[in-house]
C-alpha cells in the first residue's frame, strides 16, 4: 500500500509539470485546446444519456420498481399493447427487423433488437454518422472537458509504472467514439517519452464513419491496410505512435502487455430482459402487431435465453432476486469480460472500465435518447441511442470466474477516481492561465465530472444547469495481480 501510494506521488511528481502551470509552458499545445473550446456550447440539462434519472426506465432500474410498459402475450393471454410505434414510412432498419421477425415466425429477444438497432453494418445507428456532440444525439465525458481524457491518462501511467515499464504495451480502447478521449490521453501524456514511445494503440470500433473521425483526431498519417487481416493501421502525428483499427478485441494481437480502456462502451452492449409471472420468468420480445407496428410482448413459455438468467442469477443472493420483478441480464458483457481476463492474465496489464450503472442486477434500465431526449425504446429504431446501465456485479464475477490470476477492484465512483489522479489540481492550474469564457466552461466541464445533482454556482438558464455526473459514473479496474492495485482504487 505505502509502495503504491509512494509510486502515485512520484508520478503524480513527475506528471506536474504538465498538470500544473509549468505544464502549460512546457506543453507545445495551446492551454486550452479545440477539445475544450470546441465543446464550450452550453450543455444543457437533458442534453446527455448521463442526465437519465428524470427518465422512467432509469428511474425503475435503480428503485428496481417493476415497470408498467410491457403485458402482452402472443398467444391473447395477457393485455393489448400499450406501445405501438412506428414511423410513417419504414426506413431500411425497420424493414429489416421486420423481416427477421416475419421469416423467424415470431418475436426476436431485446438483444437482437438492440444489436440490429445500434450496428447493424448497413443503418445501425453508430454505423453511418457522428452521434455525439450538442449537434448529435448526446455528449459523453471526454466531449465535456479534455481534462477526463488527461486523467485517464495518468491513471494508464501509473500503471505502465507499476508493471516496471514495459517496452511495448498495447493501448487498447473499446469504442473510442470521436478519439477524443485517446487524443487528451496522448496529448496530455506526450512529454513522458519512455512512456508514450512503449505504446501501441488498438482502436475496437465498428463504424467506418467514426474510425475516420478517430484517424483525423488522432492526426494519423501513413494509412495502410493489411491485406492479409484487412487491418488499417496509421501514425498518430500527436506522439508518433502507431494507431490500428479493429472490428472486435479477439483481433488486436497478444503477446504484449495491454491495458484496456472502455469508455461508455458495455452500455452499448445488447441486453436480454426478463418478467416475473405467475407461470414464473419469461422472456420479454419485440414482436410486430397486425397493424405492422413493433411491441413488445412476453415469451408464453421458456426461452433459451433463460439460460442466461440464470447464469446471472447463480452469482446473486436469493433475496436480491426474489424482489425484483423484471431483471436484465448482458452476456455479451460477461463474454467480453472473461476476454479481457484471459488476456490480462496471460499477456499482463489491465482494464479500466467506466460507466452508468449498478453494483448489482438490473431491473428496467434500458433507455433510447434520440437528439438530447428520451424517446420510446420501439419508436424509428436506429433513429437514437440505445444503452443499458451497467450490472458492475457481473463483470466482477465473470472475471473471477474466469482467471484466479487477476483482480478486480470497484466499482468506485467517477468523482472517486477522477479526484484520485488529481483533478483539482489540473482544473486550478487551467484556470490561472484562460479568457473568462474559458473559465466558465471548465467550471461547467468540472462540474460535470465529478459533481453530484446540479450545479450550484450556476447562473445560466434553468434549462442548461450543469448536471454532475461525478456519482452516477462507475468505474471498475480488472488488473493482473502481478501488478497489485491499481492508483486511485486502494
Ligand atoms: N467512448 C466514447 C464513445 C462511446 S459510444 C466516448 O465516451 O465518447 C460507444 C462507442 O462504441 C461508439 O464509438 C460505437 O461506434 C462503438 N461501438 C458500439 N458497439 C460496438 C461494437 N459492438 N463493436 C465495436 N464498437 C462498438
Amino acid at each position: 500500500m505505502r509502495i503504491l501510494a509512494m509510486m502515485l506521488r512520484r508520478s503524480v511528481a513527475r506528471l506536474s509539470p504538465l498538470l500544473s502551470n509549468g505544464a502549460l509552458r512546457l506543453n507545445p499545445i495551446p492551454p486550452l485546446p479545440s477539445s475544450l473550446s470546441s465543446h464550450s456550447t452550453s450543455f444543457c440539462s437533458s442534453s446527455s444519456r448521463i442526465l437519465s434519472p428524470t427518465n422512467d426506465h432509469a428511474q425503475s432500474s435503480a428503485d428496481s420498481s417493476p415497470s408498467v410498459a410491457i403485458s402482452i402475450d402472443r398467444s391473447g393471454l395477457c393485455n393489448p399493447p400499450e406501445h405501438a410505434h412506428e414511423p410513417s414510412s419504414d426506413s431500411e432498419l425497420v424493414k429489416h427487423l421486420k423481416s427477421i421477425i416475419k421469416f423467424r415466425g415470431g418475436p426476436i429477444s431485446v438483444a437482437e433488437y438492440m444489436e440490429e438497432v445500434l450496428t447493424n453494418p448497413k443503418s445501425g445507428f453508430y454505423i453511418n454518422r457522428d452521434v455525439f456532440g450538442t449537434s448529435g444525439d448526446f455528449i459523453t465525458s471526454p466531449e465535456v472537458s479534455q481534462m477526463f481524457g488527461e486523467m485517464i491518462g495518468v491513471w494508464v501511467m501509473c500503471l505502465w509504472e507499476q508493471m516496471g515499464q514495459p517496452p511495448t504495451v498495447n493501448l487498447v480502447e473499446l469504442g473510442p467514439g470521436r478519439g477524443t478521449l485517446m487524443s487528451d490521453l496522448l496529448r496530455g501524456s506526450s512529454q513522458f517519452k519512455n512512456f508514450t514511445k512503449s505504446l501501441h494503440i488498438h482502436l475496437v470500433e465498428c463504424s467506418p464513419v467514426l474510425q475516420k473521425i478517430q484517424y483525423e483526431k488522432l492526426k494519423c498519417t501513413d494509412e495502410s491496410i493489411d491485406e492479409e487481416s484487412g487491418t488499417k493501421s496509421a501514425v498518430s502525428a500527436v506522439t508518433g505512435t502507431p494507431v490500428a483499427w479493429h472490428a472486435s478485441l479477439d483481433q488486436v494481437p497478444s503477446g504484449s502487455p495491454m491495458i484496456i480502456i472502455a469508455h461508455e462502451f458495455f452500455d452499448a452492449l445488447p441486453i436480454y430482459q426478463f418478467q416475473k409471472g405467475a407461470r414464473g420468468w419469461s422472456e420479454k420480445m419485440v414482436d410486430v402487431s397486425e397493424d405492422s407496428k413493433f411491441r413488445f410482448v412476453l415469451s408464453p413459455g421458456p426461452s433459451p435465453a433463460l439460460l442466461y438468467l440464470a447464469r446471472r442469477c447463480q452469482w446473486a443472493p436469493r433475496e436480491e432476486v426474489a424482489k425484483l420483478e423484471q431483471i436484465e441480464v448482458c452476456p455479451s458483457a460477461m463474454d467480453l469480460t472473461q476476454k479481457i481476463a484471459k488476456r490480462i492474465d496471460s499477456d499482463g496489464g489491465a482494464a479500466l472500465i467506466i460507466d452508468y450503472g449498478k453494483d448489482g442486477l438490473l431491473s428496467d434500465s434500458l433507455q433510447a435518447i434520440r437528439k438530447h431526449k428520451f424517446v420510446h425504446i420501439l419508436d424509428d429504431p436506429g433513429s437514437a441511442d440505445l444503452s443499458a446501465y451497467v450490472d458492475f456485479a457481473s463483470i466482477r464475477h465473470s472475471a473471477q470466474e474466469i482467471s484466479e490470476n487477476v483482480s478486480v477492484h470497484g466499482p468506485i465512483t467517477q468523482s472517486q477516481l477522477l479526484g484520485s489522479l488529481g483533478i483539482n489540481f489540473r482544473v486550478e492550474n487551467l484556470l490561472q492561465n484562460c479568457t473568462e469564457e474559458q473559465a466558465e466552461n471548465l467550471r461547467t466541464g468540472y462540474w460535470r465530472l465529478v459533481g453530484d445533482g446540479e450545479a450550484p454556482f450556476w447562473e445560466g438558464p434553468d434549462e442548461q444547469i450543469p448536471i454532475g455526473m461525478g456519482t452516477r459514473y462507475l468505474a471498475m479496474a480488472i488488473v493482473n495481480k502481478k501488478q497489485g492495485v491499481p492508483v486511485a482504487f486502494q
